[in-house]
């Protein structure tokens, strides 16, 4: 608690140095539209603003969340929020030249991920274990993803957009757009309506209603979140991956490339990064 109250008040002097003037901030929060511009004016993320104190990332494939948020769970931890991840898949399927069997890659990768987690001080993960290119929004995983939701019990969920980006297809994986409308389903009904799955109740896990959803990879971002400080760790968890990024040299650049361009979207400065997302209230 002392730690979140240190960064709220760190991040409100931080805040009134930047370009967006209070009064759009708050008019931003829920439309996001400049007047008079098609895009999206994108506001600060501030710590104490919405109440989180545990976090559930649920995505597609081990390294999703390290490609996308790993810098916004860095500065999530350091805030004091417990953050859990929930993997639909194992990464069975993942592009690296190995001729290893998917159930001898699935353990690779697991392991990869439960490593790139820890460098982000995350070390509560559920492998759902559906198959890796073959996602599909069913009520079998809705109901997976709403029994994890209903055992951690988040405040905040980051998922994968279920909306495709035209202009960052890699972004747009079949898996990553049903994993994020899975994910959407489950915060909304099926976690918090005790109908939805009495088999949940019966296994003893209460209904959940998530007050938060942040989407990873959406052309209509409406936050950032500046992962200056915390972009270092991005890099080193996703160094973890070894079987998928292992030989790439230019990781810190292409990934450095990706977060200066989401800064200077958000209006930052030079040598700024951040990472965005769309946020939708889902209380
Ligand atoms: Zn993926």
């Amino acid at each position: 608690m002392t730690k979140k109250h240190k960064s709220k008040s760190k991040s409100k002097s931080k805040s009134t140095s930047k370009s967006t003037s209070k009064s759009t901030s708050k008019a931003t929060q829920r439309s996001a539209r400049a007047p008079g511009s098609l895009a999206p004016t994108l506001v600060a993320y501030e710590p104490g603003r919405l109440a989180i104190n545990r976090a559930l990332v649920v995505v597609a494939h081990p390294d999703d969340v390290d490609f996308g948020s790993a810098g916004t769970v860095a500065r999530l931890v350091s805030e004091g929020v417990q953050v859990s991840y929930c993997l639909v898949t194992s990464g069975d399927a993942g592009g690296d030249t190995s001729r290893a069997t998917p159930e001898e890659r699935a353990v690779t990768r697991e392991a990869e991920q439960r490593a790139a987690a820890a460098e982000l001080g995350v070390h509560e993960l559920t492998f759902l274990h559906f198959a890796d290119g073959r996602v599909e929004v069913t009520l079998e995983l809705r109901r997976a993803i709403a029994r994890v939701i209903r055992q951690r019990r988040p405040d905040l969920v980051i998922c994968q957009s279920p909306e495709r980006n035209y202009e960052r297809i890699f972004a747009s994986h079949p898996d990553h757009l049903a994993a994020g409308e899975a994910t959407l389903r489950a915060v909304y009904p099926d976690a918090r309506n005790p109908h939805s799955f009495p088999e949940l109740l019966a296994e003893g896990l209460e209904p959940h209603a998530v007050a938060t959803v942040w989407l990873a990879g959406s052309s209509d971002a409406t936050m950032f979140v500046d992962i200056t400080k915390t972009f270092e760790r991005k890099v080193a968890a996703l160094r973890r991956h070894v079987s998928q990024v292992g030989g790439r040299e230019d990781l810190d650049e292409t990934v450095r490339h990706w977060a200066s361009s989401a800064a200077a979207r958000a209006g930052l400065g030079k040598k700024r990064l951040a990472e965005t997302f769309r946020v939708i209230t889902t209380a």
